[in-house]
């Protein structure tokens, strides 16, 4: 049985004082939620508020991002044991915004999630097609490659601290969402590739979020789909109602 997961990816958001608020906020909409993950990714330079505001929660704090080395001059980069310091276990690798905007390529992502599956972080692996894959028809076989190459040379027990977030790149931020229908067609696919890659039921394990303009009223609906089971939220993770609707969505018996 594989446990839902909500996730806030705050990108480049909020000052120490507003990510302090919002997560507090947030911890008071989670009471009582114990079948359900929730996990949020404040930028780096709140981190360490963020983790103390909701330590007593069972609510996860990630990084928006890792580099794969321990340290060393590496500019502009946090390692996983400066994530760890500020009180993070989790990191989002392979977001879209750091493909397309910052040039990360499928090589480069896979050592960040080598780096961060090794040091011990649980890793929110981040795929999707571009509205021009969609067109050409091309979505699984770009899904496809990103998965091999992102996945190359990791055993499949890793996989047990992998979540991969499918963000199909022309509904992030953009107001469309792939239907509820469109959605699961996709996360199904994942799930069947990933037990080519691997097993089975190492397939039947794994967490896989949808993303894309996730909103309080559209959540329901995805997680009602079977191969869904969570939601990496931008937008709306930074109001705190919304995300404690998203967070508090109906559970399908
Ligand atoms: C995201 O940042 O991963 C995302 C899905 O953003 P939004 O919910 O705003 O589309």
């Amino acid at each position: 049985m594989r446990k839902p997961i909500i996730a806030g990816n705050w990108k480049m958001h909020t000052t120490r004082a507003q990510a302090r608020e919002l997560a507090a906020a947030i911890v008071s909409g989670c009471v009582g939620l114990s079948d359900r993950d929730v996990l949020l990714a404040p930028p780096f330079t709140a981190l360490s508020q963020v983790s103390r505001e909701v330590s007593g929660s069972s609510i996860i704090v990630a990084g928006q991002n890792v580099c794969w080395q321990e340290q060393g001059a590496f500019t502009g980069e946090i390692s996983p044991a400066m994530l760890f310091d500020c009180g993070a276990t989790a990191v989002i690798i392979g977001h879209s915004e750091r493909r397309q905007l910052f040039g990360e390529d499928d090589k480069l992502i896979n050592r960040r999630i080598h780096g961060a599956l090794a040091a011990g972080l649980l890793v929110v692996f981040c795929i999707g097609e571009t509205l021009a894959h969609r067109e050409a028809e091309k979505t699984l076989d770009i899904l496809k490659s990103q998965l091999h190459w992102g996945l190359t040379d990791l055993v499949g027990d890793s996989l047990a601290s992998v979540i991969i977030a499918y963000e199909p790149v022309w509904a992030i931020g953009t107001g469309k969402t792939a239907s509820s229908g469109q959605a699961q067609e996709v996360h199904g696919f994942i799930r069947a590739e990933i037990g080519r890659m691997y097993k089975k039921e190492i397939a039947e394990n794994l967490r896989i979020l949808y993303g894309g303009s996730v909103k309080p009223d559209n959540i329901d609906d995805l997680m009602a789909q079977p191969d869904i089971d969570g939601a990496l939220v931008g937008g709306a993770a930074l109001d705190a109602e919304s995300f404690n609707r998203i967070i508090n969505f109906t559970q399908q018996i």
